[in-house]
């Protein structure tokens, strides 16, 4: 059996796995983005570890971003213009290749979220299907026709506008870009900011889950028409709270109003909005998933 690398190289944390699917995790490790240098260098210490006892066939990173996915272009490959400190412009896909002497394949950390669930988890069969993240900050990704979804760069569902009721919630949102975008509204960062306290700190019943839900639930009323996807699936660290995920539905289905008429949404909500089928490990065995498919395409 073949054993990839997986980096699932966050804006807080990286985990790296050695693994050949979810049922085949040889080693993992997890450590705190700090610096480029030192956390790559990490990174980069354990697959070297690990590949003298097996060998290892590729790595795959699902990697925080933006990223540019562009094959083409002199910085493919880079996290780009991440307002993270000391990481815009950091090569990762060319660094790891040269560090570890192995193919490498490279995506948004939700769009191999996607691809993990999709091959794996909770998005199996499910064609188109989305990954979203609501946590430190909130991406999306997505399948379509078996492929992760890139366009003129890749999709950014965190920072899609979405309709504001000042009274209703007088908060100004944190995103540096936007304000009051999605993750400018309903991030980590954004809870905190609003009601003075950590999300995971606020009790369940608490009016700031009734909003969460509200801009939540927005954002998929938008990709639903959008994008029509055949499943979603939503994690991160702010949808721990178990009141939350059934809020969202609810309030999915009354903004839709009956309108998209699919018994996927009308009858069965509770299996179309759903948590990740991989738990903590979506994006890294998401990046065993790319370096698979990275092997397969050359060997083909
Ligand atoms: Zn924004």
């Amino acid at each position: 059996m073949n054993l990839f690398g997986g980096i699932e190289a966050g804006g807080t944390k990286f985990v790296c796995i050695l693994a050949s699917g979810p049922q085949e995790v040889r080693a993992e490790t997890r450590f705190p983005t700090t610096t480029p240098e030192e956390t790559l260098g990490k990174a980069v210490s354990f697959f070297r570890e690990q590949s003298k006892t097996q060998p290892l066939h590729g790595i795959g990173v699902s990697c925080f971003g933006p990223v540019d996915l562009d094959r083409s272009s002199p910085t493919y490959g880079f996290i780009t213009t991440t307002p993270k400190s000391g990481w815009a412009f950091t090569d990762i896909a060319h660094y790891l290749e040269q560090s570890l002497q192995t193919p490498v394949a490279f995506d948004t950390d939700v769009n191999g979220a996607a691809l993990g669930e999709y091959t794996w988890g909770a998005a199996q069969g499910a064609d188109p299907c989305l990954y979203l993240t609501i946590g430190t900050g909130v991406g999306g990704g997505g399948i379509l026709n078996g492929h992760p979804l890139h366009g003129l760069v890749h999709p950014e569902m965190g920072h899609m506008r979405l309709p504001h009721d000042w009274q209703a919630d007088p908060f100004a949102g944190a995103c540096p870009y936007h304000g009051d975008c999605f993750e400018g509204m309903a991030a980590g960062p954004a809870l905190e900011k609003r009601w003075g306290q950590r999300g995971e700190t606020l009790p369940v019943d608490h009016p700031a889950w009734g909003l969460e839900a509200e801009y939540i639930a927005l954002a998929l009323n938008t990709l639903i028409c959008a994008l029509s996807p055949k499943r979603i699936v939503i994690g991160g660290g702010v949808m721990q709270n178990p009141e939350l995920l059934p809020m969202v539905r609810r309030r999915v289905l009354e903004l839709l109003n009956g309108y998209v008429q699919a018994p996927a949404i009308l009858e069965q909500i509770g299996r179309y909005i759903v948590p990740p089928g991989l738990g903590n490990r979506s994006g890294s065995l998401g990046a065993i998933a790319l370096a698979m498919r990275l092997s397969e395409s050359r060997e083909s």
